[in-house]
């Protein structure tokens, strides 16, 4: 039993913390993590279009679209009745970097100055500072934060390789919601040990998996599997990308999404990176981040190890295979970001034998236009796999009429295709029906 010291919970001590939306399941499980060292959290509503409307009010035009949504959630926020300055915080993390994130919590915090919240806290962890803000407890929460990627990632992993197969609808979509619930009460719990809680998350991701599996599905033949890339807030946020998803299996597809881990494991490659640059190979900081790695590749491990079966040919790949695979478009040691593990990614997804590539990206990001140029070249050193970008800002558009061309173009790729797919066990048969 390990015994919690209340004062370290300090700056956020007594605050309801709001976490942002990225992906449903990662918001969910990330706020049970701030929940087991006693920070009242929770994750955003869902966008809509009273959020767009606040987040439009007070930008430019010239913001990011994921910073648009964020910012309009927040104030959507403070619009409700409960909602009080001294009592409620948001969570917005920043980071350095080739691109405009880093200016999305300064501004944040500038318009909530504007509209006269300017007492609201804004937790903005960096890579460098970790979790200050709560004190003591910064190492407990960013073990148990991990954990609740990975738990999160693999959730979501199941939801999409079920779904599409699914004989009633909305059966995928409530396993994943009692699978959510299953890990976060492990999550959240306080007052045990790290050990002890994996244990306990083993045993809860057996049950998910069972929970999947019990899904009444029809695997007699795969459908045409659609690996989807791209800007990571815009791909996982289904109000943002318009349910890019859905639509895909809608119009025939299964989707296999870029998980939340993936940049995790590649600003880790960066840290080591310039770790060496910087010339302190033997150095505290470098055995730090050895530890770090080997822990969160250990915790993953273990948690992967009881669904590993479910999950043939739906193995995500090592970042540095990724890397790799980018190297002769983005090689890494001259681009940074996002672009480099799209492009990597969508190679490697064509080696897992997927018949189309979909690039999710808001309008004018940076990454989804260098990808868009990069992708030709892509499709034709690929087999000519077809790869499409799609471009998010909010306004309507008829995604439907693209999609549907798009599933047909991937379906007339799949007869031809030169890779094979590998397919995990229940496949070829109908599960959860009596015969
Ligand atoms: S990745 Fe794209 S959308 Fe995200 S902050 Fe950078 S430019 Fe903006």
């Amino acid at each position: 039993m390990v015994e919690q010291k209340e004062s370290s919970s300090n700056l956020l001590k007594g605050k309801r913390l709001w976490i942002p939306r990225m992906s449903y399941g990662g918001a969910k499980t990330f706020a049970a993590a701030f929940r087991s060292i006693g920070i009242e959290a929770r994750e955003c509503p869902e966008a809509d279009v009273r959020a767009l409307e606040l987040g439009q009010r007070f930008t430019s035009g010239e913001e990011c679209f994921p910073e648009i949504v964020t910012l309009g959630t927040f104030l959507r926020i403070a619009e409700s009745p409960d909602f009080s300055p001294e009592k409620d915080a948001f969570f917005m993390p920043t980071a350095g970097g080739p691109c405009r994130f880093g200016q999305y919590s300064p501004f944040v915090k500038s318009i909530l100055n504007r509209v006269g919240l300017g007492d609201v806290k804004v937790m903005s962890p960096t890579s460098k500072d970790g979790y200050k803000d709560v004190g003591g407890h910064a190492g407990e929460l960013m073990r148990t934060a991990w954990r609740a990627l990975v738990v999160s990632d693999f959730l979501r992993k199941f939801l999409h390789k079920t779904r599409p197969y699914e004989l009633t609808k909305g059966d995928t979509d409530q396993a994943h919601e009692d699978s959510l619930n299953d890990v976060c009460s492990v999550l959240e719990k306080r007052n045990i040990g790290h050990k002890q809680k994996l244990v306990e998350l083993v045993e809860a991701m057996k049950r998910c998996r069972d929970r999947f599996r019990r899904v009444p599905a029809d695997y007699s033949e795969p459908k045409p599997l659609i690996g989807v890339v791209g800007e990571i807030f815009c791909r996982l946020n289904t109000f943002s990308n318009d349910e890019m998803i859905r639509r895909i299996e809608k119009y025939g597809g299964e989707a296999w999404l870029s998980d939340i881990t993936e940049w995790v494991w590649y600003t880790n490659f960066e840290t080591f990176k310039r770790i060496k640059k910087e010339g302190k190979s033997v150095s505290l900081e470098m055995l730090g981040n050895v530890i770090k790695t080997k822990i969160q590749s250990n915790d993953e491990h273990a948690i992967f190890n009881v669904i590993k079966e479910d999950f043939k040919g739906y193995e995500e790949a090592e970042i540095k295979e990724v890397l790799e695979y980018a190297k002769p478009y983005l090689p890494h040691y001259g681009a940074l970001g996002e672009m480099v593990l799209s492009v990597g990614k969508a190679i490697y997804l064509y080696h897992k034998g997927a018949d189309g590539i979909v690039d999710i990206s808001p309008f004018t990001c940076m990454n989804g236009i260098t990808c868009e140029a990069i992708y030709p070249r892509v499709s034709e050193e690929h087999d000519n796999i077809p790869i499409k970008n799609f471009y998010f800002d909010g306004t309507q558009k008829d995604f439907d009429t693209a999609t549907d061309i798009f599933i047909e173009l991937a379906r007339t790729y799949g007869r031809r295709k030169k890779t094979k797919r590998m397919l995990p066990f229940y496949f070829g048969k109908k599960v959860g029906v009596s015969s």
